[in-house]
């Protein structure tokens, strides 16, 4: 039985298919499926791009007919793709396997306008090391979680449902991003849940981003407050809440009642543990400067009542593998902003801002 369990263990570690090849605007894709989730260094030499995994996988060879790349090997730990003259920046990255879908490596090879701004001189032997992936070397790639939906419609008030205004916003930044040039991956695009169960559903979402070429993930909110007067915009990052301040809204956002209070009670014991991290602090900084960014973007763009940038136990932005944000819009509650959530102009606004500071913190990056 044991034989049999490492047999099939052997047969797992070892399938490899023949890679996927991908022609894009400007790169060329080549897809190697792995038996899972390995570190990589890339050694990008004159003609060659060398993969060094942390993982066995099945000798193969081939040719490949695609912009940019000429073939490739598979011997033991190592890939390597031959590329056509000209072509030594080609990138790699891990991607983590999620749901049905294997773990990749992926190396994209520049081509035609890319390409042409490299040097043609011969790439001498040059080391890149990345941690399993980082950025997607050519687009950057935002999650944008708008919150609640299908079962939870979140906040409502005369005015406006939470759910439908943060689809709407979603949309809205998923459009302006787009268009230039960043990959959008929407945790939802209609009226729904990702589970009927809130932890589930939260991990569901904060797991879009986990896949290490994310930039960033994005949660957008509205506000309520039983308190007429109470209105302003807040951006929220990863941590501990201030003392003395109430968790009202991080059990709110978090599933609400007993369920949102275990929840929260989790996540702050989660950032408790990461504060003695040094990959999670980093993290928690790049969170920051994103939570900046778009907190100034949206002051200056909407004029609200600036309630500046905060942290708070928030589940859905627990993870620290990537900088992730939730952005309280404006009170759905308030007879100042819940007019205002209603209508599409407003909205443009609010996404515009999003939008931008988005744009500057990856471009920064
Ligand atoms: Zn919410």
């Amino acid at each position: 039985m044991k034989r049999l369990l490492l047999l099939l263990l052997l047969l797992v570690s070892t399938a490899v298919a023949a890679p996927r090849v991908g022609t894009h605007a400007g790169y060329t894709r080549v897809v190697f499926d792995l038996p899972r989730t390995a570190t990589a260094s890339t050694r990008v030499a004159s003609g060659r791009a060398t993969v060094r995994l942390s993982v066995t996988l099945r000798a193969a060879r081939g040719t490949l007919s695609a912009p940019g790349v000429r073939g490739y090997t598979v011997s033991g730990r190592t890939v390597t793709v031959t590329l056509a003259p000209g072509h030594g920046k080609a990138k790699a990255n891990i991607l983590p396997a999620k749901g049905k879908q294997a773990a990749r490596l992926v190396i994209d090879v520049p081509t035609g306008t890319a390409a042409a701004r490299v040097p043609a001189t011969p790439v001498r032997s040059r080391v890149v090391t990345r941690p399993a992936g980082t950025n997607s070397p050519l687009r950057p790639r935002v999650v944008l979680d708008a919150g609640h939906g299908g079962i939870d419609p979140g906040m409502h008030s005369r005015w406006v449902t939470e759910a439908d205004v943060t689809l709407d916003v979603a949309r809205r930044v998923r459009r302006m991003l787009r268009g230039h040039g960043v990959d959008v991956v929407m945790s939802r695009n209609g009226n729904q849940h990702l589970s009927a169960d809130k932890a589930s559903d939260l991990d569901a979402r904060s797991r879009l981003a986990s896949n290490r070429t994310t930039s960033a993930f994005v949660s957008i909110h509205v506000n309520a407050s039983a308190n007429p007067g109470g209105q302003g915009i807040e951006t929220y990052y990863f941590g501990q809440p201030l003392a003395g301040q109430g968790r009202s809204l991080a059990v709110r956002e978090n599933g609400g009642g007993s369920l949102g209070q275990e929840l929260t009670r989790r996540a702050a014991n989660n950032a408790q543990n990461l504060l003695g991290d040094l990959l999670a602090q980093a993290k928690m900084s790049f969170s920051r400067q994103l939570a900046q960014k778009v907190q100034s973007r949206l002051i200056t763009a909407t004029g609200a009542v600036n309630r500046g940038v905060q942290t708070d136990a928030f589940y859905v932005i627990r993870n620290p593998t990537t900088a992730a944000i939730l952005i309280e819009i404006g009170f759905g509650t308030s007879p100042v902003e819940g007019p205002r959530l209603a209508q599409a102009v407003y909205r443009e606004r609010v996404a515009g801002a999003i939008a931008r500071a988005i744009l500057d913190f990856v471009h920064a990056e």
